[in-house]
């Protein structure tokens, strides 16, 4: 029965029951989220919100790079829109059709005011701040929120999740490591059939995934005996950062990755051949699919 941590402390005192620990992460990872919430819920509402129906076709493609397929993805939405928008200005088609995007002088203010970047960051920081963009953006994030809601439940995990859970269980402590809710990982995982094959689930109410791999596994297992399993750059910063090992599940091929995973990359870390050469491999992979320079400014 998974232990759906709420504060630091529950982290801090968890010990070792096997000799390695494994960290998942949810969105993008166990399940194919991003891409739902992408393409169903945040492109419609942006090209909406942000008045760029003439441009749409190219706002779906800026916005797919940046959140997706792009060394963005993952990060925080009111970043991404600033990036969004600033690409898509200097996007060719758009400039071909002489459309004006907006500046986003507000929001640009917003994040970097260093105000926490959520919606109830966004609240306190419009008392004092008044461009109209900003408005616009309350009510642009509060229609994605909707969207998530009506339209993204139900997943079900990439295939070779379970199985690959099952073949870790006897030898490794696992654990959701999220910056989902809390709530929502419970339901998540529960639906999905997953939540009692990890140890911790552990969401965005008790730190970031630095964190979270620091409070529970840092120091707690012999070197190379964690593992941090996820999607994006953030990931992969926050393994490497409290001395995990990195298993990249690639964008656009995250089932590939799975079975790579059951396949041949659980049983090396389980040997202790994963780390250097085989872990170096996978991750020049993950980064050249996420590039920084668009395919349209090539
Ligand atoms: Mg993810």
């Amino acid at each position: 029965m998974a232990l759906i941590v709420t504060n630091s402390r529950e982290m801090t005192d968890f010990q070792p029951k096997k000799d390695f620990f494994v960290g998942i992460d949810s969105d993008g990872c166990v399940f194919d989220a991003m891409e739902i919430k992408h393409k169903e819920c945040f492109i419609p509402n942006t090209v909406n919100a942000w008045r760029l129906q003439t441009v749409s076709r190219y706002a779906r493609e800026v916005h797919e790079f940046v959140n997706l397929y792009s060394k963005w993805r993952g990060l925080n939405r009111w970043r991404n829109i600033i990036r969004t928008m600033d690409l898509l200005r200097d996007h060719p088609g758009v400039k071909r059709c002489g459309f004006e995007v907006m500046r986003l002088d507000g929001i640009r203010g917003f994040v970097e005011s260093g105000t926490k970047l959520s919606d109830a960051g966004l609240f306190s920081y419009m008392r004092t701040h008044f461009e109209p963009d900003l408005q616009i953006g309350v009510q642009w994030s509060s229609d994605v929120n909707a969207a998530i809601e009506r339209i993204v439940h139900g997943m079900m995990p990439f295939a070779p999740v379970k199985p690959s859970f099952e073949a870790l269980a006897p030898h490794a402590d696992l654990a959701c490591v999220s910056a989902t809710r809390n709530v929502d990982l419970a339901r998540e995982w529960t639906f999905a059939g997953i939540l009692d094959d990890v140890e911790l689930l552990c969401g965005q109410e008790v730190g970031n995934k630095e964190q979270i791999l620091h409070l529970t596994a840092e120091g707690k297992y012999p070197k190379n005996h964690v593992l941090m399993m996820g999607d994006a750059p953030g990931d992969m910063e926050a393994a490497h950062a409290t001395g995990a090992l990195f298993f990249p599940i690639n964008p656009g091929y995250e089932a590939d990755s799975w079975d790579r995973f059951y396949s041949e990359g659980y049983k090396k870390f389980l040997e202790g051949t994963y780390a250097c050469e085989y872990e170096a491999k996978l991750i020049r992979e993950f980064e050249s699919l996420l590039p920084e320079v668009p395919p349209w400014q090539k």
